[in-house]
């Protein structure tokens, strides 16, 4: 990992700091991560142009569904993007999605009432793949007993395979993401890497449980089987059109009595402990990554994003915080333990990134004819 910066330095345009990985600041203090958005800006339009794209992507999607149940299926979770995204595919699309759902018992009731509600006034149906709880303990003390920034890795894990398994089940060709560069930002591969060896090792190594009735994992051979021989592929439209600012909670309360989880990823109540952990073993506030997206889009102005970061986030309470461990069944003394020692990466554990390293060129070249996100090769091998 190679952090070419100065310590405590801001970008001048956003509120990426010198502490996140692979951060660099070129022209202005302007930062790599700020020069990224700017080329998926350009790369992904919104507005007419986006809807014209939305349009051929989703004829696409209706062909490959003829004669199916369903054209694709939709992840969700409850919370605000999800949700949106699964409205535009069913009304504004006119696509037949399958909705899914990946319960890893941290559910917040707000997040289950709001995807009940939402699919029962779409006509959706709602797929909902529920963890066995101990299962799903057991590999998140795994990821924080690894001293890893990303301790919800096994349960993104959960949602791919989730996803993918369905899919292929049900003979569904395309899954739609909703991740969006506009309003979640751009994470450093460093904080958010996943595959299957790498996974894998950590579960060797730290996980109470080794053999496992509900979680799989997701390894190159899935992957090569579901793209290669069931011949599905992932579709984020979330790129095309503008979810940004208050209009789409506004729209989702208004048209379907959606309510707030109160924050992004708040529809999961695990994320007390994700952000208390990161804050004080890494020194970094996930908010950053948001709040820098939205800072870029104009939806927060740079001052009033660092007030923002001069305190925790109101759900990372002490109670939280609490239940949070006594429901993992981690100790306050374990914790503090885990908190003190040194901090890893994926880097320190074996995975398959030396492999993609491998074959970064063609991946550069997939990148340029958009057969991958632009910003893939950007983030897999320059900001790291
Ligand atoms: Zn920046």
């Amino acid at each position: 990992m190679d952090n070419c910066t100065q310590p405590n330095r801001v970008c001048s345009r956003c509120v990426m700091d010198s502490v996140v990985p692979g951060i660099r600041f070129g022209i202005n203090g302007v930062c790599n991560f700020c020069q990224i958005h700017d080329r998926m800006e350009l790369a992904y339009p919104t507005g007419q142009a986006g809807e014209q794209i939305l349009s051929v992507i989703g004829e696409r999607i209706r062909r490959a569904g003829r004669h199916r149940a369903y054209d694709c299926v939709v992840g969700v979770s409850g919370g605000r993007d999800t949700s949106y995204c699964l409205y535009y595919v069913k009304e504004k699309m006119g696509l037949r999605p399958l909705a899914v759902h990946f319960d890893n018992g941290w559910d917040s009731d707000v997040a289950k009432t709001n995807l009940a509600r939402l699919c029962e006034k779409l006509d959706v149906d709602l797929h909902t793949i529920i963890m066995d709880w101990p299962e799903s303990r057991a590999l998140t003390n795994a990821n924080i007993r690894a001293c890893v920034p990303y301790i919800d890795l096994t349960d993104d894990v959960g949602i791919a395979s989730a996803l993918y398994r369905t899919a292929a089940r049900e003979s569904i060709r395309h899954i739609i993401l909703s991740h969006s560069f506009r309003e979640e930002g751009i994470l450093p591969l460093i904080w958010n890497y996943v595959d299957g060896r790498y996974t894998r090792s950590i579960i060797k190594r730290f996980c109470d449980i080794q053999t496992f009735n509900d979680f799989k994992n997701v390894d190159i051979h899935h992957m090569l089987y579901w793209i290669l021989i069931k011949g599905i592929r992932v579709v984020n439209i979330t790129n095309y059109y503008d979810d940004t600012g208050d209009k789409v909670e506004l729209f989702l309360k208004e048209n379907f009595g959606w309510e707030d989880t109160g924050q992004h990823h708040m529809d999961n109540e695990m994320f007390a402990l994700v952000y208390n952990y990161t804050r004080r073993k890494f020194g970094f506030d996930w908010r950053m990554v948001e709040l820098s997206a939205k800072v870029r889009t104009g939806v927060l102005t740079r001052p009033e994003a660092l007030e923002v970061l001069k305190t925790p986030p109101f759900f990372e309470t002490d109670e939280m915080v609490d239940y949070c461990l006594k429901k993992q069944g981690l100790s306050h003394e374990e914790y503090e333990g885990i908190i003190a020692a040194s901090n890893k990466y994926f880097t320190d554990y074996p995975s398959n990134y030396p492999l993609l390293r491998v074959f970064r060129l063609p991946i550069k070249m997939l990148c340029r004819m958009h057969a991958l996100p632009i910003h893939a090769y950007e983030k897999y091998f320059e900001c790291i």
